[in-house]
């Protein structure tokens, strides 16, 4: 015991926001060791026992999300696990929010917040996809997105701040959010060098989302999520972005799908590997 399974590199007055590795946790190969994914056939007690390894070290429940590659944005709740791609801490929605500005039924519902608790600390899981984060500076909200490709060109981080930002209330603040009051942190995922993609599916990527997409290292097309990712947020006026710049492909101390793909010998899709988190904790 003793050694910390989350790096934390932000912590505002009322928000941290880290990150595991592969390092620690009890997962047997090729989940080793500190496998927080429940649906990629690891056994599913190690997966429990790594989870309350993690809950243990925040001194917190977390919330978990059953990720679908998607643009949905849940409250973070406890004692579920919701098909969504993001989860909201601190806030609960304004009545006349729920509407949705897009005419769509993605909004959190009142009804469905009130029905549990709210929880104070919320993962996001990945393996090459980005994790992203918004934190606030000052007040206790932040929300953790799942940014794959898929994602990226479903506008989530967009669609977070232009659509779910504004209409958060939270203890402490006057009127809605802002994108002036947060910070983006982005967490280690496949770099635009290393994640190749049919030239046809680049095209197509690129008309989508302006700045997704590049050159890998040996010059075929590829997606380029970290570029992808702060185009959507400064667009949407937020400008203070932390990013680690680490890309899961080529440091091997975090999971990457493409990494064990390439290990395995077989087709993309294939590979067996662990997830590792993107974690926000509220702290006041
Ligand atoms: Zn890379």
């Amino acid at each position: 015991m003793g050694m910390s399974l989350v790096e934390w590199v932000y912590e505002g007055s009322c928000v941290r926001v880290g990150f595991t590795s592969r390092v620690g946790g009890v997962s047997e190969p090729p989940y080793e060791s500190l496998n927080l994914g429940s649906h990629v056939c690891d056994k599913p007690a190690a997966v429990h026992a790594n989870r309350e390894l993690l809950a243990q070290e925040l001194a917190a429940p977390i919330a978990w999300m059953r990720q679908v590659h998607g643009s949905k944005v849940l409250p973070a709740l406890l004692g579920n696990e919701p098909a969504c791609d993001g989860l909201m801490l601190g806030s609960t929605m304004r009545r006349d929010a729920q509407s949705g500005s897009r005419g769509e039924s993605d909004m959190p519902t009142a009804v469905f917040t009130r029905m549990r608790t709210p929880a104070r600390a919320a993962a996001v899981m990945v393996a090459d996809c980005a994790p992203v984060i918004l934190a606030a500076r000052d007040i206790p909200w932040a929300c953790v997105l799942h940014v794959g490709r898929a994602g990226l060109l479903g506008g989530i981080v967009r669609r977070t701040l232009e659509d779910i930002v504004p209409h958060c209330t939270v203890e402490k603040s006057a009127g809605g959010l802002t994108s002036d009051d947060l910070v983006a942190v982005v967490g280690p995922c496949i770099c635009g060098a290393c994640y190749e993609v049919p030239e046809e599916m680049a095209v197509q990527a690129e008309k989508l989302q302006r700045g997704s997409t590049s050159l890998t290292s040996w010059a075929t097309p590829s997606i380029d999520l970290r570029t992808g990712v702060h185009v959507q947020l400064r667009e949407c006026g937020l400008s203070e972005i932390l990013d680690l710049n680490r890309c899961t492909f080529e440091d091997e101390r975090y999971f990457s799908h493409r990494r064990a793909t390439r290990e395995a010998g077989i087709g993309w899709g294939e590979g067996r590997t662990g997830r590792f988190v993107g974690i926000a904790q509220l702290l006041c």
